[in-house]
Formats: structure tokens, sequence, C-alpha cells
């Protein structure tokens, strides 16, 4: 497996020191924290380095006279950026500046996907003061912004994930309603979260991006850093989960972990998914999933017979509404999820493609005559990132026995799913991994626990496991109830005044 990361130093010594301006701070974290916190935020930069960039006769980095106040948002200023290239030419060494402290909070939930809702919501409905962060414009993460439109392995799931079925089964189209709301509108769903979230108290801060994360010297999280059109800003709670799905929140705090499988770090490959209209749903039924597993056969054949050739071979059309579909037909390969660069190149691609094979499909004539896009997502769908070490690690072996834990906080039936790892054709790569087979099995407390630093949880795809069982409990129906568990334990232990990790989940069930 690629191992990054496994073994990270508990104390930050080769990282500055940056003061967070200790304004609005309330009395509990005064007197229990101290002023000066380990930081890993933009970059590593020696100590020395930053001396230096300070400049001969200025206030010692440390201290807040030097730094100016805070912005007027509503006049547009701005805290302006220090720093000198350094003489390599290579970096740009940033000067120290105090960050203003924007928000405290008992819970932080880093990622308002599938998996930071059910955190933010069970959370906030325990009773714990709650900030949910994105860096999206909604809530939903790959729901949402994704334009995913299936929730798969949610049938046996209660709890949050029942009542988001429920809400947008009852609000949504005829196929809402048929599936029991796993097939939904991203639409309904941007407003069910919100409204929820709203009606349980959770504070909601969109379009902003967590960049650094504070661990005090005791290897404990106290403060998370983000950026956002308001600058640069941090946040103080008492406990954080990690729903970012990329394990952003897990990873500035130090956290060892996972990427991928093999020494190069493979990754499944990425895919961007698509709103289109034009089409009579019964002149196109064969081709539509949900109608039989011929479905995605036929829509290639008919693709590769008018010279389409998708980059994902089995191309899913759903009829969501009103002559609204979802299409997922490609594929992008070996792009890494902490490669902006990369990222960027794929996405681009990959609307492209999206673009080409609704021209190819046009031109068939007849029934796809009028077929169009009405959207592509904002956000290409990532599979994989980082899996964050926690006190339990998923295992391809806990899928083949079907594991039973005494501390497990669902069970995940969907199977083992490894989508083509490079262009080379998928079938022979999906059948190398699905070689042990997989029985339902149970996602254990402590593997969404971090193991490396303290007063922090994960929820969704990045808790613990390996590449295989990543590959099958990532999918959303797991997501909420992974989300909601860490919510419920995190309100549960800042309630008891312990961490996480020493609580059980038979206790913090009956809290
Ligand atoms: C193409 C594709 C098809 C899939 N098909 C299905 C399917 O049909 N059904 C199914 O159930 N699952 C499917 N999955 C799997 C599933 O979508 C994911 O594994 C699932 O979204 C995991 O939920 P999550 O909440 O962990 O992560 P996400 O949905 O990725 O949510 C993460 C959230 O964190 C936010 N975020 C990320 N980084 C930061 C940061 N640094 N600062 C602030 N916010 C941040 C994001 O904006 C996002 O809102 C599919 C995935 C892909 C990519």
């Amino acid at each position: 497996m690629c191992a990054r990361h496994l073994h990270p130093p508990r104390t930050l010594g080769a990282t500055p020191t940056v003061e967070l301006a200790a304004v609005n701070r309330p009395e509990k974290f005064v007197s229990t924290r101290r002023g000066f916190l380990h930081v890993t935020a933009g970059g590593l930069l020696g100590s020395g380095a930053l001396a230096a960039a300070a400049g001969e006769g200025e206030t010692a980095p440390g201290t807040t006279s030097q730094f100016p106040s805070y912005p007027n948002l509503q006049s547009g200023e701005v805290i302006r950026t220090g720093g000198q290239v350094s003489a390599d030419q290579r970096q740009l060494i940033e000067q120290p500046r105090a960050i203003p402290i924007v928000g405290t909070s008992d819970v932080l939930v880093c990622g308002g996907g599938p998996a930071g809702i059910g955190a933010a919501l069970a959370a906030a409905r325990a009773g714990a003061s709650v900030q949910l962060i994105d860096v999206a414009g909604c809530l939903g993460g790959v729901w949402t912004a994704g334009l995913l439109t299936k929730i798969l392995d949610s049938e046996n799931k209660s709890g949050v994930m029942a009542e988001l079925l429920a809400e947008f089964a009852t609000r949504g189209s005829a196929a809402a309603k048929h599936s029991s709301g796993t097939v939904y509108d991203p639409e309904i769903a941007k407003l069910v979260l919100e409204e929820l979230c709203v009606e349980a108290g959770v504070k909601i801060r969109l379009h902003t991006r967590l960049v650094g994360a504070v661990t005090d010297d005791s290897g404990r999280l106290i403060a998370a850093l983000t950026e956002s059109k308001s600058g640069r800003e941090a946040w103080l709670a008492e406990r954080f989960i990690d729903c970012s799905g990329d394990g952003d929140l897990a990873a500035h705090a130090g956290c060892g972990f996972d990427v991928g499988v093999g020494t190069d770090c493979q990754c499944q490959p990425m895919s961007m998914l698509a709103l289109l209209s034009g089409v009579d749903p019964e002149a196109v039924r064969p081709y539509l999933r949900g109608t039989g597993s011929e479905a995605k056969r036929r829509l290639l054949e008919l693709m590769e017979a008018n010279g389409v050739k998708p980059s994902y071979r089995a191309p899913t059309l759903r009829h969501l509404h009103s002559g609204i579909y979802s299409l997922m037909t490609n594929h992008e390969y070996g792009v890494s999820a902490f490669d902006a660069g990369a990222i960027t190149e794929a996405t681009i691609r990959a609307r492209r493609e999206i673009h080409e094979i609704v021209t190819g499909l046009r031109k068939l004539g007849g029934a796809w005559q009028d077929l169009a896009v009405v959207a592509t997502a904002e956000q290409i769908g990532v599979r994989e990132g980082r899996r964050i070490r926690g006190r339990y690690h998923i295992t391809a072996s806990d899928l083949a026995t079907g594991l039973r834990h005494d501390q497990a906080v669902c069970r995940a039936k969907f199977g083992i799913d490894v989508h083509a790892l490079n262009d080379l054709g998928h079938k022979q790569i999906d059948q190398e991994f699905k070689k042990g087979g997989a029985r339902p099995y149970d996602i254990p407390y402590p593997a969404l626990v971090a193991a490396d630093v303290d007063g922090l949880l994960m929820a969704g795809r990045c808790i613990s496991g390996d590449f295989i069982a990543h590959s099958s409990y990532r999918v959303t129906g797991n997501s909420v109830p992974m989300g909601e568990a860490a919510g419920l334990a995190a309100a549960v232990s800042v309630q008891k005044g312990v961490m996480p990790h020493d609580l059980n989940w038979r206790e913090i069930q009956n809290a």
C-alpha cells in the first residue's frame, strides 16, 4: 500500500509559530489554551527564514502589535500579505501575521457532503454548538456540487439517512418517490440540506476552504485555518470532524494516512457527472439505468456505432424528472486529488468529452436530435483521496469474512467497486481486486477516530481502511451514518469532557 505519511511527529518543531489573534475568544479557551500554537498551514517554512522575512527591528513574531487590525469586510478591505522571495527564488517567505479567530464551537465539521451533513446534524441535535465549513457554494458535496443523483447502500440505514431519503422522496419527482428517495434531484437536495442544518442550529459557512490546522503540545487539535473572500481566518473548537472526503483537515493536523494502491499511490479515476435534457423518456427507455442490466451495454453500443468512444465503458443515463437526465460516462485516470493543476486539466478534458458525447448522440437524430447538456458538475467527482489512519483499519479481509464488531456504527452491504486504474481496460483490473469477495460487514467506531491526533474524528470516504475496503464503504449510504456516528460521538465527548478515543460506541449511544 502506498503510505505517504505513517508516523507523523507529535510535535512540529520545524514549523513556524504563528499567533492567532485572541479577539472574541471565550473564557474557556483563554484559560485552557496556550497563546502560541504549532501550525501547519500554507507550506512548511523554516522558522529561521520567517524571522529573516520579518526584518530587523520589527516586533518579534508572536506579538500582536505589529499586526494590522481586522479588515472591514463591508468596504472590501484586506489584510495585506508581507513577504519576500527566497535567495534561491524557489519560495516566497511569508511574513507572520495575526489571524482573526472568527468562530468558536463545540464541534467543527470540515466538509458538508453526505458525511458532513450526518455529522453536523447529529452533533447539533445532541446539543453541541456546531460550525460547518465547506469550500463549495452549497451543501451536499458529491450529491449536489458533484451532480451524483443516486444514493447507494442506504436501504438498511436508519437515522439521518432514512430522514433524508424520506425528504428527497416526499419533495421529489416520481422517480424519487419510486426509488424511495435514492434517486434524487440535486437542487432539491441542496434545499433540504440547508433547511435541516439551519433548523438544527448548525452554523454554516460556504465558499470557505480549510487550509491549515493547529495542534497543541499534547497533540490535540485545537484550531482550523481557512481562506475565503474574507481572508485567512481561524476557528476554535473542542472537537473536529474531517468530512472533507480527501482528509484535508486530518492531513493538516499531522495525521498519518494512505493514498491509493501500490508504491505510486494509484487511485481510482475521477468522473464528471452531467445533467441532460431534450429527449422523451419513453423513446430512449431501453438505454435508461433502472430498466434492466442491458441498458449500459446498449447505450455504449449506440455511442460506438456513431463513432463516440466514451472513456468510461459502462455509461449510465438516468431519468430524474420532467425530461432531465443524469449522465455518467467518463473516466479521468491518474489524477491526484491533491494536485489542483492536474484536477483543472481533468475537469476541462471531462467537460469537453461530455459535450462531444452529447453532440455525437444528437447526430443520431430521431429521439436524440434535441439532446442537450443542461449542466456539468461544478466539481469533478473524486473517488479517492487520503484514507486517514484511525484506531481501527478496515481491510479487504474484513469484507471477505463479513466483519462483526461490537462497536459497529453501521453495516455496509455494497460490494467491492474498483473502477479501472488506467485506460487499458477495466474489467481485468476489476476482477483482480474482487478476488477476496465481500459480504456485509460492520464499520467499527474506532475506524472514525484519528490515531495520531486527539480531538479529531473522520467520516465518509476518508476514514481508516485499505484500498479495497474503501472501494466499498465510500458510497454515500454509508457516509451519512458514519457522519452521524462521528457527530454524536463528538458531542458526547464534549459533554463528558473526554476525548473521542476514550469512549466506546455503546456508551455514546446510551449517553
Ligand atoms: C463519479 C462518482 C460516482 C459515484 N457514484 C456513486 C453513487 O452512485 N452512489 C453513491 O452513493 N456513491 C457514489 N460515489 C461515491 C461517493 O460519492 C463518495 O464516496 C461520497 O461522496 C463520500 O462522501 P463524503 O461526504 O465523504 O465526501 P464528499 O461528497 O466528497 O464531500 C466532501 C465535502 O467536503 C468539501 N471539502 C473538501 N475539501 C475541503 C476543504 N479543504 N475545505 C472545505 N471544504 C472541503 C467538499 O466541497 C464537499 O462538500 C461516487 C463517487 C464518484 C466520484
